[in-house]
Order: C-alpha cells, then sequence, then structure tokens
C-alpha cells in the first residue's frame, strides 16, 4: 500500500474513534464537574465550553494527520493553518444550517440537543442519592450516542472539503480516488466504487443510495460512511494501477 494511502485511512480511522469517544468524554466531564460540587447553572454554562474544547482538540489532532498524508507526498503544509482552515470550514458548514438535513439534525442542534437533555436530569440541589442517579442518567445519555452518527458525518464531510479546498488545489488535480476498506458493512455504493478515479462533476452525478441528499464529493456512501474522495493526480493514477492498488 502506498504511504499517501496508508497517512489517509489512518486519518479516517482516527475521526470515526474520535466521534464515537466524544459522548463519553463529555459524560466525564460533567460527572468530574458534579463531583467537584458544580452547580446546574455553572455546568450549563460551561457545556458549550466543554463541546468547543472537543472541537478543538479534534482540530488540532486533524491537522497533525493531515500534515503527516501530505508529508507522504513531498508536500509541507502548515499545520495551525490547516487547524484553522478545519474550524472555519465547521463553522461555516455549520452556519448554514444543513439544508439538506430535514430529519436529522446537524451539530448546531446536537449541542442544543444535548443541553436539553443535561437541563432534565441535572437538578437544582443535588443530594447524595441525586448525583448516584445524574450518573446513571449520564451515562445512559452517552450511550444513546446522540451525537455519535452525526458527528462523525460532518466530520468525515469536513475531511472530504479539505480534499478538494486544499489536497487538489496543492497538487492541482480534478481526480478523486474513492479509496478506504471494504468492512463487512461497508454498502453496496461504496463497494462497488472503491479503487475508482472520477473527476467532481462525475462523482456529484451519482446517487448513494443511502437517502442522504448531500453530494457524494462530501458524503461518499452517507451516514457513518468512513471512505474517501482522495484527490490524486494522473501520475498516482497511474502508477497506483501498475502497482495493482486501484
Ligand atoms: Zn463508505
Amino acid at each position: 500500500m502506498s504511504e499517501y494511502i496508508d497517512q489517509k485511512r489512518k486519518t479516517l480511522e482516527m475521526i470515526f474513534k474520535t466521534a464515537i469517544s466524544t459522548d463519553s468524554r463529555i459524560v466525564e466531564k460533567i460527572k468530574n464537574m458534579i463531583a467537584q460540587g458544580a452547580t446546574k447553572k455553572e455546568i450549563l454554562n460551561r457545556f458549550e465550553d466543554i463541546m468547543s474544547e472537543q472541537y478543538d482538540k479534534l482540530f488540532s489532532t486533524m491537522s497533525v494527520y493531515k500534515a503527516k498524508e501530505l508529508k507522504a507526498i513531498g508536500v509541507d503544509i502548515d499545520k495551525s493553518k490547516t487547524k484553522a482552515y478545519l474550524l472555519n470550514r465547521f463553522i461555516k458548514n455549520t452556519s448554514e444550517g444543513f439544508p439538506h438535513y430535514e430529519k436529522i439534525p446537524h451539530p448546531q442542534i446536537i449541542v442544543d440537543h444535548y443541553q436539553e437533555q443535561l437541563e432534565k436530569i441535572l437538578t437544582d440541589k443535588t443530594t447524595l442519592s441525586g448525583v448516584k442517579k445524574i450518573n446513571e442518567e449520564l451515562e445512559e445519555l452517552g450511550e444513546r450516542r446522540i451525537a455519535g452518527t452525526i458527528l462523525n458525518t460532518e466530520q468525515q464531510r469536513i475531511n472530504r472539503q479539505y480534499e478538494r479546498e486544499i489536497v487538489a488545489e496543492e497538487i492541482q488535480t480534478e481526480l478523486y480516488l474513492y479509496e478506504g476498506p471494504i468492512i463487512e458493512t461497508s454498502r453496496e455504493f461504496c463497494r462497488v466504487h472503491v479503487g475508482q478515479v472520477k473527476t467532481e462533476n462525475g462523482w456529484n452525478s451519482l446517487d448513494n443510495g443511502a437517502g442522504h441528499p448531500g453530494p457524494i464529493m462530501e458524503y461518499a456512501g452517507g451516514w457513518n460512511c468512513q471512505h474517501m474522495l482522495m484527490a490524486i493526480t494522473q501520475d498516482m493514477r497511474d502508477r497506483y494501477e501498475e502497482e495493482g492498488i486501484i
């Protein structure tokens, strides 16, 4: 496997794991605040900050992974600029309000929804038995993974936007390779398209059949899809074909 592809797969895996563990980290932080005697108001006030910290951490990590990816093809990229791009992309995506999501909430709604759930769980005066109950309900809130699918889908989307807006520009190409491992639960659309190369328009003219109306270039196979639309040059394409990678 080419080191470039390998690094990109590592980024995808990292994003997937981060999305899944986000809820439990939030729950841990709230539990700690309760243990330290924080009031309901204090916890709710801190909540947006806790979420922001999580995103900040994710985008810092992502920018390190992104730098490693490009290093594999000899391109140096500024980590702090990458992080700023990712953060701005996230803010832009969120503020656009995701018109194509009707049933599924976008990240800001997740924040609001989580906050609403917290309001219900937390009591103004916590007794010892109250704390126990709150802890149990918090665990349940984490387990329900309210944010998991959406966070993962949206984080992978930002990863793909970066590919189109930064990498394709950097290496001067209009070609994108559908890349990523095929696992037991991989969708038919992904199975069929892994290893194929098309232009942005070529990809966006397809329908992934996953009921996700967003463009393929941003959502690939749809919810939770861990596949990549990887910008590659014609030279890279030829080489990957020669080496039997695609
Ligand atoms: Zn997929």
